[in-house]
Parts: C-alpha cells; sequence; structure tokens
C-alpha cells in the first residue's frame, strides 16, 4: 500500500441537488483513492432491490423527503466501520445536523475525523436547468419540478445549516460549481488539502 492510501482521509461532498456533487464524486474518489460513498445512490439500490430499507425509503425519496436519520446512519456505519484506515468520500451526506454528529462520533470512535468538507455553489436557475436535462437523459423518480422544488426547499433549510458548522470547525471549502466539470474539478482540487 501506497504511503498515502494508509492515511485517513474522509472528505464531504455538499451542495443543492444540481450542483454536480455526483460527477465531482466519481472524479475525486477515484484521483485521491477514495471509497465513494453516496447515500441517494446506495437508497436507489436498496429501491431497486426491493429490500425493507428501500421499501420504506421509496415514497419519502419521491416526495423529496428525507429518510430518517437513524436509517441512512446505521448505512453510512456499516461501510465506514470496517475500513481501515477510514478512506472514504462522502457524496450527499451528511444532510441534517443530527447526521453530521453522528458523523463525528463514528469518526472519533474510528480514532479518525474529518479532512475536508467541499461546498459547490451553482446558481439556482443553473440548478433547475441541469435538474431538467438530467432528468430527461436518467429518468430519475425524483426529478420532476414538483419534487425538485421540495428537494431545494429541504436543502435550504435542513443541510445549508450544515456549511456554517463545518465552517466553525475551520473544514469548510466553499467551491464556485459554475462552469465545465473540468473547471469544478480543479478549484476543487485547489482547496483541498
Ligand atoms: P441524492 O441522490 O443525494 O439527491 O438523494 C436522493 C434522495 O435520497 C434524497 O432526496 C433523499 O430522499 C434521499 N437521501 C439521500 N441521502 C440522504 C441523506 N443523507 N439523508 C436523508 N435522505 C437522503
Amino acid at each position: 500500500m501506497s504511503a498515502e492510501a494508509s492515511r485517513a482521509e474522509v472528505v464531504l461532498l455538499m451542495g443543492p441537488p444540481g450542483a454536480g456533487k455526483g460527477t465531482q464524486a466519481a472524479r475525486l474518489a477515484e484521483a485521491r483513492d477514495l471509497r465513494k460513498l453516496a447515500t441517494g445512490d446506495m437508497l436507489r439500490s436498496q429501491v431497486a432491490r426491493g429490500t425493507e430499507l428501500g421499501l420504506e425509503a421509496k415514497g419519502i425519496m419521491d416526495a423529496g423527503e428525507l429518510v430518517p436519520d437513524d436509517l441512512i446512519v446505521a448505512m453510512v456505519a456499516s461501510e465506514i466501520d470496517p475500513m481501515r484506515p477510514v478512506r472514504v468520500l462522502l457524496d450527499g451526506f451528511p444532510r441534517t445536523p443530527g447526521q453530521a454528529a453522528a458523523l463525528d462520533t463514528l469518526l472519533t470512535r474510528d480514532g479518525t475525523s474529518l479532512t475536508a468538507a467541499i461546498a459547490l455553489q451553482v446558481d439556482e436557475d443553473e440548478l433547475v436547468r441541469r435538474l431538467a436535462s438530467r432528468a430527461a437523459e436518467e429518468g430519475r423518480s425524483d426529478d420532476n419540478e414538483v419534487t425538485i422544488r421540495n428537494r431545494m426547499k429541504v436543502y435550504r433549510s435542513q443541510t445549508q445549516p450544515l456549511l456554517d458548522y463545518y465552517a466553525e470547525r475551520g473544514k469548510l471549502h466553499r467551491v464556485d460549481g459554475m462552469g465545465s466539470v473540468d473547471e469544478v474539478a480543479e478549484r476543487i482540487d485547489e482547496v483541498l488539502p
């Protein structure tokens, strides 16, 4: 194992729906040799497999609401706990103060701490445009106008306050998410320690 791969690293990718988290997460995870944990993808896989969690999550996701913290935290913990060292890129988690507190506890228990939280900043008009084009391409059942509006509202009320939480801890890096995938990638690389 290389020296780099033996060190713990925990990076959060945050931002509203349509900010480009998924695209940047995939690239960043590969570039820094991190396991990507995208809670939305994990939930969609549970839904597709028809598991108990999937059945519980489907209606909540289709309404653009948040799946309860205890279910999400258990799902993430089962991935992180066995990792030594913990090398992970979290996409779409945490999304509530409760999840952020649970993540801190989880990392402390595993003897590590957060490396950085990246918050992608994108104009609301651009978000709506990107989500509409993703709806046409991927056919995600929660990419319709009513649900998109609710997901934005939920982001503003429940997730945006977390930016302050990470800023107060000196972990937050706000990154301009407008422009091409490569331009945004370059900005992220510049701010990461
Ligand atoms: P995403 O793919 O990250 O946009 O997530 C799609 C949907 O999955 C969200 O609108 C929520 O319903 C659910 N979800 C994903 N991550 C979380 C999370 N950390 N907490 C609660 N619900 C989540």
